[in-house]
C-alpha cells in the first residue's frame, strides 16, 4: 500500500513532552477521503492517552479527535464528499460493520471495539492509528462528517468529541422540558452539556468546583449553579435532579453527586478518570438510583448534532493555540485553566 509522510505532533513515552514527528498516511483507497486539517480540539482524553493514564497507549502516540478540515482528495468510489468540501472527523475512523451494534448504527458500541481515531490498531498500515494533531488524515467516507457552513470552523472542532459525547447521553436519557438536569464539571465536555441540555428545554443545574465559573455558567445557559465545595449548597439540593451528566476528568466522590438525584434518577458518567470510583451501596439502594456510563456517539448522532448546531448557531467557547504550545496547554488543562476548550490552529504546524 502506498503511503506519504505527514507532519504531526505526538509523544514517544508517557513522561515525554509532545514534539514534532513525521508519520505516514495511506494514499486514498476507493472509499477514502483525504483531509487537510485546519483545526483540532484538545480533549482531556488526548492528555489521558498521551500520558498513558488508561494504561493501553502504544507509542509513538499522536492524539487529536476533534478534527475539522478541507477535502484534498477523494477515492474513486466516494459519493458523499468532493474536493474542496469542508469535512470533520471525530473519535472513530472505522468499526466491524457486521455486529448487532454496527448494523443498528451504534458503531461506538461495536462489539469488536470501534477503531478510534488514535491509539487503535490501523488495519491499513499495521500500526496504531494517528490522530488530528497532524497536517492531514485519510478516513473512510462513512466515518467523515459534513460541517455546517455557517459556523466558525475553529469553534466547531470540539463538537466532534465534546459535543457528541454530551449530546448522545442527553438524548438517550430523554432530557427535556420538565426535567432538572445536573451537569458536573464545566470543562470542554461540561460546557457543551450545559448548552445542549438548555437547548433541549431542560432546567439546567451546573455543579462545579470552580468559584470562577459560577457567573459564567449562567452565560452558558445554566438556570442554577451549585458550588460543590460548599457542603451546605450540596445538602440544600439533595433529591432534586432527574438526571446528572458527570464530565469530571479527575478522581472525585461520585456518592456526593448521587445524593442530588431524585428517586429513579440516573447519573451517567462520561468523564473517565484513571482510577476506580467507589460507590456506596446506599447511594443507590434507598431511592432506586442508576449509575451509568456512555461513550461518544454514533456517526448518525454526530451528524444530527452538527446539523442541530448549524440550525441553532451553537459552537464551543474556545481558546485558539499554536501546535507548539500543546505542552503548556496540557498543563493548563490539568489545572482547570481553560474556558472551555483549546483548539489548535493547524496552520502553525507548517512553521
Ligand atoms: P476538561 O476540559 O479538563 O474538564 C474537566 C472538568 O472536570 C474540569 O473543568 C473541572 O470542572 C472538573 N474537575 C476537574 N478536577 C476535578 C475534581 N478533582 N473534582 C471534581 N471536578 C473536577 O476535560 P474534558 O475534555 O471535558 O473531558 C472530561 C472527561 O471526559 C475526561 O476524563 C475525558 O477523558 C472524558 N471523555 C470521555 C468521553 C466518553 O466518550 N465517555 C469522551 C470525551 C472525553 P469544574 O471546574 O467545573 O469543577
Ligand atoms: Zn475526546
Ligand atoms: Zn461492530
Amino acid at each position: 500500500m502506498g503511503t506519504y509522510p505527514v507532519k504531526a505532533f505526538g509523544t514517544e513515552a508517557a513522561d515525554a513532552a509532545l514534539k514534532l514527528l513525521e508519520i505516514e498516511r495511506r494514499t486514498v483507497k476507493p472509499n477514502d477521503v483525504a483531509i487537510d486539517i485546519l483545526f483540532c480540539g484538545v480533549c482531556h482524553s488526548d492528555l489521558h492517552t498521551a500520558r498513558n493514564e488508561w494504561h493501553h497507549t502504544v507509542y509513538p502516540n499522536v492524539p487529536g479527535h476533534e478534527i475539522v478540515g478541507r477535502v484534498r482528495e477523494v477515492g474513486a468510489d466516494v459519493t458523499k464528499f468532493k474536493v474542496g468540501d469542508l469535512a470533520a472527523v471525530g473519535c472513530m475512523v472505522d468499526s466491524c460493520r457486521e455486529c448487532e451494534q454496527c448494523k443498528q448504527g451504534s458503531e461506538q458500541y461495536c462489539e469488536k471495539g470501534n477503531i478510534q481515531t488514535y491509539n487503535s490498531p490501523d488495519k491499513h498500515l499495521n500500526k496504531q492509528t494517528f490522530g488530528g494533531y497532524s497536517a492531514a488524515i485519510v478516513v473512510d467516507e462513512d466515518f467523515v462528517l459534513h460541517v455546517p457552513k455557517n459556523l466558525d470552523l475553529a469553534a466547531t472542532a470540539p463538537l466532534l468529541c465534546a459535543g457528541v459525547t454530551t449530546w448522545s447521553p442527553l438524548k438517550h436519557w430523554k432530557v427535556g422540558p420538565g426535567q432538572k438536569v445536573g451537569i458536573v464539571g464545566i470543562g470542554g465536555l461540561g460546557h457543551m452539556g450545559v448548552k445542549f441540555a438548555k437547548a433541549m428545554g431542560a432546567h439546567v443545574v451546573v455543579i462545579t468546583t470552580s468559584a470562577s465559573k459560577v457567573e459564567d455558567a449562567k452565560r452558558l445557559g445554566a438556570d442554577e449553579v451549585i458550588l460543590s465545595t460548599d457542603e451546605s449548597q450540596m445538602a440544600a439540593n439533595s433529591n432534586t435532579l432527574h438526571f446528572i451528566l458527570d464530565c469530571v476528568s479527575a478522581q472525585h466522590d461520585v456518592n456526593a453527586y448521587l445524593k442530588l438525584l431524585k428517586v429513579d434518577g440516573t447519573l451517567a458518567l462520561v468523564g473517565a478518570p484513571e482510577h476506580p470510583l467507589p460507590i456506596a451501596p446506599f447511594s443507590l439502594i434507598p431511592a432506586r438510583k442508576n449509575f451509568a456510563g456512555s461513550t461518544i456517539g454514533s456517526i448518525e448522532e454526530t451528524q444530527e448534532m452538527l446539523d442541530f448546531c448549524g440550525e441553532h448557531n451553537i459552537t464551543s467557547d474556545i481558546e485558539l493555540i499554536n501546535m507548539q504550545d500543546i505542552n503548556t496547554a496540557y498543563d493548563r488543562l490539568l489545572s482547570g485553566q481553560v474556558k472551555y476548550r483549546f483548539v489548535i490552529d493547524m496552520a502553525s504546524l507548517k512553521n
